[in-house]
């Protein structure tokens, strides 16, 4: 199959040759005929499926017929980032149809989106907390509605916003059509995809398109010992870009800040830097003038960068569907990944359940020349606080194993990127409503196997687990 059975306009099609799109992902074949034909849609898919284009192409094709300047379609999404990114693919998708679109978010002056929107725009995409503000305001207009799309709704409800969702419905016309995506199903999302869902069809492909590419292992180590280990890691490992994952802020920054005394072009991304910071480092990243980016998971959340060789979870994340999202980082578009775990002894139940999913024991290692006995210091704020209970969730999916593959060594490069990008407050309607930081850990660790060859593959269908249950933090 290819893009030329959905017969898209010639205008569209174009933007889709642009992209250099050949083949529809399995997200696309499913999801773009029932969309075309006015359907409404759940889809059970994560970011790295290709799930951006499969509605975007029909929505442009439906809007390419019909008013101009009259918000006809709306995306909501959780976080900025992520409403960036669908944005960029509207634009690149749509270059040649002339349809307009824009962000709505949080965290940025309100006035330009006051004057672009008095402009006339046909498709808006938006946080919730920011466009709730111009509908109270009659900045927006969403009575010529026809296509509403909730991208990412399992995690825009582990963020708080469904209350802000269902007050956004009210200002939507009721005959509409409603695509609803989401990669795991937990019973509030269940609900809301019931109540607002018309006979919808459901498609679902599983981390197919990501993860299948990805090889695993878990690194055991004392909290203390972590930062030496991760530059005794990126010395030994052949990484082309590297997106790693902290638990919070404080040390996003921190880690951030000591790769790049460490020689490394790398900067972080959290919730703390104002909004043209964290598009400068996520474009940085983006086109290699960082080859590190620390941050953390909702300040990640979206993160579309093909080109990420290397996911480290310096922290475990908190459940095993964050760990398939942050993994679902790398490997993207076929492309082969490595995702790479510290864990200490704490971690431990995390680990069994997240073996579970993949299906499969994922590997132990240890660098062979790194001091794993070295004493923790006297004391160190940052890692003396409470540790945090091990959450575990139901894992009903079991993948099928694969085989990995080996890197080689490399250096820190010679040149340094400018000061990391921390420090200034600028946070959103949106990002206040993130979910509560955890707590970080305390606690020892134990080294396990001794051996460097990697692990296991993960292979399709493991994130997506309808019925899993809820996860609010
Ligand atoms: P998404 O899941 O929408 O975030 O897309 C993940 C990545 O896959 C993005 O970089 C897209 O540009 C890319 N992509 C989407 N559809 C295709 C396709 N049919 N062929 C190749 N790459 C694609």
């Amino acid at each position: 199959m290819n893009f030329s059975s959905f017969k898209l306009h010639p205008q569209i099609m174009a933007g889709v040759e642009a992209a250099g799109y050949k083949t529809p992902t399995p997200i696309q074949k499913q999801a773009i005929p029932p969309v075309m034909e006015g359907q409404d849609v759940m889809g059970l898919a994560q970011t790295g499926t290709g799930k951006t284009a499969a509605f975007v192409l029909p929505i442009l094709e439906r809007l390419l017929t019909g008013p101009r300047s009259k918000v006809r379609a709306l995306i909501i999404a959780p976080t900025r980032e992520l409403a960036e990114q669908i944005n960029d693919s509207i634009v690149d998708l749509g270059r040649q149809t002339k349809l307009r679109s824009m962000t709505v978010y949080g965290g940025v002056g309100i006035n330009p989106q006051i004057q672009k929107l008095r402009t006339g725009v046909e498709i808006i995409v938006a946080c919730p907390g920011r466009l709730l503000d111009h509908l109270k305001q009659r900045t927006a207009d969403l009575a010529h509605l026809e296509v509403l799309v909730l991208d990412e709704a399992d995690r825009m409800f582990d963020m708080g916003f469904l209350p802000d969702i269902r007050r956004i419905l009210k200002y939507v016309p009721v005959k509409r059509q409603t695509l609803l995506f989401s990669a795991t199903m937990p019973d509030d999302i269940r609900h809301l995809a019931h109540e607002i869902l018309h006979k919808p069809v459901t498609v679902q492909v599983g981390m197919t398109a990501p993860v299948n590419t990805v090889s695993h292992a878990l690194y055991p180590v004392e909290q203390h010992l972590k930062t030496g280990l991760l530059m005794e890691l990126l010395r030994h490992t052949n990484t082309e870009s590297v997106l790693i994952f902290t638990r919070t802020k404080h040390r996003a920054k921190r880690i951030g800040q000591q790769l790049e005394k460490a020689g490394y072009k790398a900067a972080s991304l959290q919730g703390n830097l104002s909004q043209n910071r964290r598009q400068e480092a996520l474009d940085g990243f983006r086109d290699g003038s960082y080859q590190i980016l620390v941050a953390t998971d909702i300040a990640a959340r979206g993160i579309d960068v093909s080109s990420i060789s290397h996911v480290i979870n310096y922290d475990i994340p908190d459940t095993v569907d964050a760990y398939t999202h942050r993994i679902g980082r790398t490997g993207r578009a076929a492309k082969t990944g490595d995702a790479f775990t510290f864990v200490t002894h704490e971690d431990e139940p995390l680990v069994r359940s997240i073996e579970r999913v993949l299906g499969d024991k994922i590997e132990r290692r240890t660098l062979k020349d790194f001091d794993y006995k070295k004493a923790a210091p006297a004391r160190d704020a940052e890692f003396a606080r409470p540790p945090r209970e091990p959450q575990r969730r139901r894992v009903p999916a079991r993948p099928e194993q694969g085989r990995g593959h080996a890197t080689t060594p490399a250096r820190p490069k010679s040149h340094h990127a400018g000061p990391a990008k921390t420090g200034e407050r600028g946070a959103t309607a949106s990002s206040h409503r993130a979910h509560p930081s955890s707590p970080a850990k305390a606690g020892a660790s134990r080294g396990t196997s001794t051996h460097q060859t990697y692990g296991s593959r993960v292979h399709k269908d493991s994130a997506s687990r309808p019925g899993s249950g809820s996860r609010r933090p």
